[in-house]
């Protein structure tokens, strides 16, 4: 049985807060918020990282987005972020895949402040 923290989450062997749930995938919200809402959605296989993907699992990919989106819509949020940190050196901690839904910013100064990846210099 595996070890790996996110694969004892799915087996609820691990209390988190799930926010949904389905056949190929959970969600709950993350242990240290980076955000208002900050929700994880993790493929109920252990797959480790984007970097591990193989072409059997776009069907998984683009369920985690689906999820996520109607997640977010669930929630209220009318904007979000959808990050995957790939790697240690892409901020990667927990070798198991999953989708970041960040959202629920309302003062504008935060908004104003957020980074633009790729159109910051
Ligand atoms: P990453 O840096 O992309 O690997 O993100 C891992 C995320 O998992 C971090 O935002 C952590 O706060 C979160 N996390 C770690 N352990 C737990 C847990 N037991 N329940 C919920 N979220 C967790
Ligand atoms: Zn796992």
């Amino acid at each position: 049985m595996s070890e790996c923290i996110f694969c004892k989450i799915v087996r609820k062997e691990i209390p988190s807060e799930f926010v949904g749930e389905s056949s190929a995938w959970v969600a709950f919200k993350d242990i240290k918020p980076s955000a208002p809402v900050h929700v994880l959605v993790v493929p109920r296989i252990h797959i480790e990282s984007i970097a591990n993907l193989e072409p059997n699992h776009d069907g998984i990919v683009a369920e985690l987005i689906f999820a996520a989106k109607n997640i977010a819509g669930k929630l209220g949020l009318k904007g979000y972020k959808l990050v995957f940190n790939v790697g240690a050196e892409g901020g990667q901690i927990i070798p198991h895949l999953h989708l970041h839904l960040l959202g629920g910013w309302s003062r504008q100064q935060d908004i104003d402040a957020m980074p633009h990846p790729g159109l910051d210099k």
